[in-house]
């Protein structure tokens, strides 16, 4: 079996580490010279809508896959025209723009904060107004790890926000008063079966993921019955194939969706220690038309991002139980270059490192 990846950063390295044991060959479409999943798998050099590159990789592949969901929608379709595209094209167009995602989990009657669609000054004053502050304006399309937002709280910060971003297609949405941010990750396969994992708590710091636990603390089952069936609801109705991941709003026991990215995500790399089976490998089984994992739990674990400098490598490789991935990324303010998991036996122990981490202080 031979898949082939768009895009080469640390998820296509995952994904090619997890494919190999499988029997899987892969191959990566990046632009870069020397993408960090290259020295793991076969590497095309090409831009994502360059048709020599595209059709090299289809050559290559019995299904591609890809792992960012800014993936110009137009080759996701020139590729399935040619080769299976897992998960599905219409995942991606959903993902791409915030007002459609949001559309698209109400009409699955999954609550959403309420939103309005911001393209001129009037737009934006209407929507402030049925809305209500505080509020958050977000780019429509291409936004990630908080790039493209701005919290308004006041009628100055709204002239602010709209100074920053008006001229692109943009949303407003409600604040929502989180109590914290919780992930699903789920995965279904050719056949239709389903696999869910329990619930991550994550933790933000200037939007970008800096701490994931697993499982998350003090859910009820009630809460993760929810996750689960709208987990469910948005694989079935997107016929899916492959990882997705959902993420939400705890608003005291209820779960908001803030978007959903088509890919293996972020606040599931501890599934790779953490679980049976990693989000990488279901991914891949998924794609390859293989069942699918167990997604059971192996104990409590935690993952913390590296982000922007070189972190104290001997300070965290002192800690008895790092579990260290490094993408070979050369660091850079707010790049993710790396990450750290632990997996430990009870929550006790896992607090215990969390705090062992804060003092390293990464
Ligand atoms: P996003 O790019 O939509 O995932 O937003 C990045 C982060 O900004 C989220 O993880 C939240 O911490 C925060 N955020 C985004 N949207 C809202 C919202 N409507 N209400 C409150 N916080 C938000």
């Amino acid at each position: 079996m031979k898949i082939g990846i768009l895009g080469g950063g640390q998820l296509g390295q995952m994904m090619a580490w997890a494919a190999h044991p499988l029997g899987i060959q892969t191959t990566v479409l990046d632009p870069a010279a020397n993408p960090c999943a290259a020295p793991l798998c076969n590497h095309i050099r090409g831009e994502f809508d360059d048709l020599q590159a595209l059709y090299a990789l289809s050559q290559v592949s019995d299904a591609i896959t890809y792992e960012f969901e800014n993936v110009p929608i137009e080759t996701a379709r020139w590729l399935a025209e040619r080769v299976p595209v897992y998960p599905p094209p219409w995942a991606l167009e959903v993902s791409q723009d915030r007002i459609v995602e949001k559309t698209f989990f109400q009409s699955l009657h999954i609550p959403t904060p309420p939103f309005a669609a911001v393209d001129t000054r009037a737009d934006f004053d209407a929507a402030i107004q049925r809305i209500g502050l505080p509020a958050v304006m977000k780019t429509r399309r291409f936004g990630y790890d908080g790039k493209g937002q701005a919290v308004i709280r006041t009628p100055a910060e709204a002239e602010a926000a709209w100074t920053l971003l008006n001229g692109r297609p943009l949303i407003l949405e409600g604040f929502v008063p989180f109590v914290r941010e919780l992930s699903s990750l789920a995965v279904r396969s050719q056949t239709g079966e389903l696999k869910i994992y329990n619930l991550v708590e994550n933790e933000h710091r200037d939007g970008m993921l800096h701490k994931s636990v697993a499982p998350a603390q003090n859910i009820a089952k009630e809460l993760q019955n929810q996750a689960e069936t709208y987990a469910h609801r948005v694989l079935d109705a997107l016929n899916y194939v492959g990882v997705l991941a959902i993420e939400w709003f705890d608003v005291g026991g209820k779960l908001i969706a803030n978007e959903m990215a088509p890919r293996v995500h972020n606040s599931g790399h501890l599934t790779i220690e953490g679980n049976v089976t990693s989000q990488f490998e279901n991914h891949m089984r998924a794609v390859a038309g293989l069942p699918l994992g167990s997604t059971d739990l192996l104990g409590h674990s935690v993952m913390f991002n590296l982000i922007g400098d070189h972190p104290p490598f001997a300070d965290i490789l002192k800690m008895p139980r790092a579990k260290l991935h490094w993408y070979g990324k050369d660091p850079r303010p707010r790049r993710k270059i790396g990450h750290v998991t632990f997996l430990v036996n009870t929550l006790a122990e896992r607090e215990a490192i969390v705090r062992e981490w804060n003092d390293i202080g990464v």
